[in-house]
């Protein structure tokens, strides 16, 4: 399975409208978040979208997919 973590800073491969093409991931899960790093727009998607769509991760997260999955279903 690819790895997306919370945090993450990654390059897709169409350039926004913004002029930028750098986003960071903001939520993980069936469905992940990425906000633009141009102009802070947040955009969801579908995870096989997301991964299908990105070029590269720049910059990991630094908490490993799993464990944050783990956390959010954690009961309190
Ligand atoms: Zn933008």
């Amino acid at each position: 399975m690819e790895e997306i973590r919370l945090g993450d800073v990654v390059k897709m491969r169409k350039t926004h409208p913004c002029g930028s093409d750098d986003w960071t991931v903001i939520r993980i899960g069936a469905d992940i978040k990425i906000k633009c790093l141009g102009c802070a727009r947040i955009v969801m998607m579908d995870r096989a979208d997301f991964v299908k769509r990105r070029k590269k991760v720049l910059t990991q997260g630094p908490i490993p997919e799993a464990e944050t999955l783990r956390k959010m279903t954690e009961l309190p």
